[in-house]
């Protein structure tokens, strides 16, 4: 996401909010960018050091970011993260919240571990002090 500083014919000056360089100049040429004071298509940028990327710190826009983008880039990052939560956890299954208080009350080998639990299960952990991290299933046919 870029930020660029704008200016119309009448020198009203604005920024606006582009994907990319290329998506500005494609908005530009249709006449999509307009003043917002004045309503001129007649716009040129004005040199500005403002770039943001997704790490803005304005959460409000990252979020957006987010909205705009919810089957490509983010999910895409969302399962590689999963996958790799998974891949390194052993699966107890529905075992999971008694294998986490045995592990936390070190009556089991210290390991990750991952399975299916209840919100109370994941509440009552919660409550004990153990670490879980709870998050959807990554099944990709509930995804879609
Ligand atoms: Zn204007």
């Amino acid at each position: 996401m870029i930020i660029f500083d704008l200016t119309c014919s009448n020198d009203h000056r604005f920024e606006g909010w582009f994907q990319s360089q290329e998506n500005f100049d494609h908005q530009l040429k249709d006449g999509l960018v307009s003043c917002p004071v004045c309503g001129s298509i007649d716009i040129r940028r004005v040199p500005s050091a403002v770039h943001l990327s997704k790490t803005a710190s304005a959460p409000h826009h990252a979020q957006g970011i987010q909205m705009m983008n919810p089957h490509g880039e983010v999910l895409a990052a969302y399962e590689r993260l999963l996958s790799a939560i998974i891949s390194s956890c052993e699966d107890v299954g529905k075992g999971f919240a008694d294998e986490a208080r045995k592990i936390h009350y070190l009556e089991a080998p210290q390991r990750s571990i991952r399975g299916e639990a209840t919100a109370e299960d994941f509440e009552s952990l919660r409550e004990e002090g153990i670490e879980v991290l709870c998050f959807p299933s990554a099944n990709k046919d509930e995804l879609n």
